[in-house]
């Protein structure tokens, strides 16, 4: 549970050093126990309802690595590659950990986690549970601003053999239902993976068919899938290096496509579709997976006409029985939002969508009920006619 700024009667004076609170409701009952930024918007962050000494917390947050790297244990399959901590959902608010194949990367977004002891006991737990080769800190410049957190930059922090960690890269592969992915964590292409996407690369593959059109491609994750069971994809994208690096993944799985070819387009996806249509391109599969269009809740009607647009050149796009796969990753529009904005667009286009499956992130970004950030992304996998 997050308490805002705002909503805060009494900041605590002087402010802990290790970042824990003990929270008390307006009648001063007790609430529970919870990591305190001097900086955020989101002042408190509920850790537990029970009372945490400081000193019992390093133990408390090691429990809370190992509880997470069981819950993955059980629930992700047929990969090496998944979210190992997803922060509020995890228990352990702003921490958020990745294992691509041997190598962890994390991300700290909170004061209270981000001190020496904090880093050590979260480090050594990684370690002592996965074994991994390296781990690496992946550092977002601005968010650490926001956060009022001294400058860092993004390193490996930790190799098995012991080495020197200066320098050092960070480069892996690593495997999603069978395909071969490449990392490049810290060199110029800075790769990485949309991992919450995994489950819907698998499950949009159930039931694609024909040529299929990727949009928002990135590095290739619907495009890879859809090549073993799709005659020919279209990858689009703006990004030169992801489409570079797209295309590396592609050849390094070439032995599963049958001979289906992928080819790649950098373009602006607004107007590549609006070319497309025109000419009257028609496709067996669309998937589109744009990034957030509502970054806040101010842009939120430019971004559904934005979505709106997309999804009527798709519809279009589709042959009669065709299969449409359609995302969204803001947490601002929410799942009634875009299943509006979606019958809006098949309303438009004239045509009529039969939903599949109506998905969210993977099981291994778990959404938690009390904090609905951690539940932003949609993808609905339709039959248009
Ligand atoms: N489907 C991808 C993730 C897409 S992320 C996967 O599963 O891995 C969004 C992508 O949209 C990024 O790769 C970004 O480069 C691209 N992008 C952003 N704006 C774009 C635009 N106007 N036209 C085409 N691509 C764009």
């Amino acid at each position: 549970m997050w308490v805002y700024r705002s909503d805060i009667k009494t900041e605590p004076k002087p402010v802990p050093k290790h970042g824990l609170v003990s929270v008390h409701d307006e009648r001063s009952h007790f609430y529970g126990t919870a990591l305190y930024s001097s900086a955020s918007q989101i002042a408190i962050r509920l850790i537990s309802p029970v009372a945490v000494d400081a000193k019992e917390f390093p133990a408390l947050l090691r429990q809370r690595v190992a509880d997470a790297v069981s819950y993955r244990k059980r629930l992700v399959r047929d990969t090496d590659a998944y979210r190992v901590i997803f922060s509020e959902a995890d228990f352990l608010p702003g921490l958020i950990v990745d294992r691509y194949g041997d190598l962890l990367t994390f991300q700290v977004l909170t004061q209270a986690l981000d001190s020496d002891a904090m880093r050590e006991a979260y480090v050594g737990a990684l370690v002592k549970e996965l074994a991994p080769a390296t781990i690496m800190e992946r550092v977002e410049e601005r968010v650490r601003e926001l956060e009022q957190l001294p400058k860092r930059e993004s390193q490996v922090v930790y190799t098995r053999d012991g080495l020197e960690t200066k320098g050092v890269e960070a480069n892996t592969t690593f495997t999603m239902s069978g395909l071969r992915f490449q990392m490049d964590a810290l060199g110029g292409q800075k790769t990485g993976a949309f991992l919450d996407q995994r489950e819907n690369y698998a499950a949009a593959a159930k039931y694609a068919s024909g040529r299929a059109l990727d949009v928002f491609c990135y590095q290739g994750g619907f495009a890879l899938h859809l090549a073993r069971v799709c005659e020919k994809v279209i990858g689009v994208d703006s990004s030169r290096p992801a489409l570079e690096a797209a295309e590396e993944n592609a050849k390094a799985n070439a032995a599963q496509f049958g001979g289906h070819e992928i080819e790649w387009i950098e373009a602006n996806a607004f107007d590549l579709l609006r070319d497309y249509s025109d000419a009257g391109e028609k496709f067996g599969t669309v998937v589109l997976d744009p990034p957030a269009f509502a970054k806040s809740k101010k842009n939120l009607e430019t971004a559904m006409r934005g979505y709106k647009e997309l999804n009527l050149r798709g519809l279009k796009m589709l042959k009669p029985g065709g299969t449409f796969v359609t995302c969204s990753c803001s947490f601002h529009v929410g799942e009634s939002d875009f299943r509006e904005m979606l019958s809006g667009a098949a309303v438009d286009a004239k045509r009529q969508v039969r939903i599949l499956e109506a998905r969210g992130a993977s099981l291994d970004h778990p959404n938690l009920l009390t904090v609905p950030e951690t539940a932003y992304l949609k993808c609905v996998i339709a039959e248009v006619r």
